[in-house]
C-alpha cells in the first residue's frame, strides 16, 4: 500500500481537486499545505506584520511559536478545514488579498521549517495525499507516488478567477492573472526549497487533460 502521495505544481493547476478525489478513493488523509502557508499569512496580516509597502516579518518570525494550526474533519464537506489558533479560517484564507502576500511569507526559512516539520509529522499515521510546492522534494522525498502538475497560465488564471467569483469576491481577471504569475515567479525563485519538479515525479499537464482522466490514471498507478 502507498504511504505518501505528493502532488506539487504551480498555482491553480487543480492540485487540490485531484488530491482530494484521490484521498477519498484510497481512504487516505488529505492535507492542503497551501492552506497552512495561507493561515500564517492571515495571522501576519491581522497583526499588521505584512501590508502593501511595509513589512515587519521579523515580528512574525518571533511570534511563530504562538501559531497553532490544526486540520479538523468536516464530515459534510468530506475534507478537513484549517484552524488558526482555534478559529476556522478555511474561508478567509482564500481571498485574493491573502494570495497577494502568501508567497512572501512562504519565502521565510523559519516559516518553512515550522510548517515542513508539522507536515512530516502528519504523514506518520496513515496513508496521506499532500499537495503543495515542495512535497515531493522536501517533505516526502521518499513518497511512493509523486505528481507534478502544470497547465497554461491562462487556464490557471481563469480557474482561479471563477473560484473567486463563485465566492462572491469582487476581483478582475487581470489582477488574478497578475497574482498567479507573481506567485509562480516568487515560488520558483526563492532561496529555500523553490518550486521544482522532483526527478522521479510524473508530470501532468492538465491544460488538455480532463479531471476524470487525470484521476483514473493516478488512481490506477496508486493501486499498483
Ligand atoms: O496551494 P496554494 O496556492 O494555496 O498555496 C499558496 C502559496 O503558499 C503558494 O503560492 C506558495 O507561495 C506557498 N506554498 C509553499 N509551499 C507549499 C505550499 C504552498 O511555499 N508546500
Amino acid at each position: 500500500q502507498k504511504i505518501a502521495i505528493a502532488i506539487d505544481g504551480f498555482s491553480s493547476t487543480g492540485k487540490s481537486t485531484l488530491a482530494k478525489q484521490l484521498a477519498k478513493a484510497l481512504n487516505y488523509k488529505y492535507i492542503d499545505t497551501g492552506a497552512m502557508y495561507r493561515a500564517v499569512t492571515l495571522f501576519a496580516m491581522r497583526n499588521g506584520f505584512i501590508a502593501e509597502g511595509k513589512d515587519n516579518l521579523g515580528a512574525l518570525v518571533k511570534l511563530l511559536p504562538t501559531i497553532r494550526l490544526n486540520f479538523v474533519p468536516n464530515e459534510e464537506l468530506g475534507f478537513s478545514e484549517i484552524y488558526l489558533n482555534g478559529e476556522n479560517v478555511e474561508n478567509e484564507i482564500r481571498t485574493l488579498q491573502v494570495s497577494r502576500f502568501v508567497s512572501r511569507v512562504a519565502e521565510l526559512e523559519q516559516v518553512r521549517h515550522k510548517l515542513v516539520e508539522l507536515q512530516k509529522a502528519m504523514g506518520k499515521e496513515k496513508g496521506i495525499v499532500m499537495d503543495g510546492r515542495d512535497i515531493g522534494t522536501v517533505v516526502f522525498p521518499d513518497a511512493e507516488l509523486k505528481v507534478f502538475m502544470t497547465a497554461s497560465t491562462q487556464a490557471r488564471a481563469t480557474r482561479r478567477y471563477k473560484e473567486l467569483l463563485d465566492r462572491g469576491d469582487n476581483v478582475s481577471y487581470e489582477e488574478v492573472l497578475e497574482n498567479v504569475q507573481k506567485r509562480d515567479f516568487i515560488d520558483s525563485n526563492r532561496e529555500f526549497s523553490p518550486l521544482r519538479k522532483a526527478d522521479d515525479a510524473i508530470e501532468f499537464d492538465n491544460s488538455d487533460m480532463g479531471l476524470q482522466e487525470q484521476f483514473e490514471r493516478l488512481h490506477s498507478i496508486a493501486l499498483r
